[in-house]
């Protein structure tokens, strides 16, 4: 399972920083930070997702109010939103 961040997307709420350890807060830039994500192009961050870390990153991904976290299992289906 990998997840998809837009941050040009994100304002900032940190409900999804609340629910993932993968998450953290930017307060200078009002984003949230994708620890170790990977920017496959300008502003859009991809990392993998520990088997033991996949509810905490989904449920990530459904309270982010602007949809900008997207989950997607190994064979590429999104899962979320
Ligand atoms: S929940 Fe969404 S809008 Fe809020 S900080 Fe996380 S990614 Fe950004």
């Amino acid at each position: 399972m990998h997840v998809e961040y837009d941050r040009d997307t994100c304002i900032g709420m940190f409900q999804c920083v609340a629910e993932w350890e993968g998450f953290e807060r930017d307060e200078d830039a009002g984003k949230a930070v994708l620890v170790n994500g990977e920017e496959r192009e300008s502003g859009r961050f991809v990392r993998e997702v520990p088997g033991e870390e996949e509810l905490d990153a989904k449920f990530a991904a459904r309270v982010c109010p602007v949809d900008a976290i997207a989950v997607y299992d190994d064979e590429g289906e999104q899962l979320i939103p």
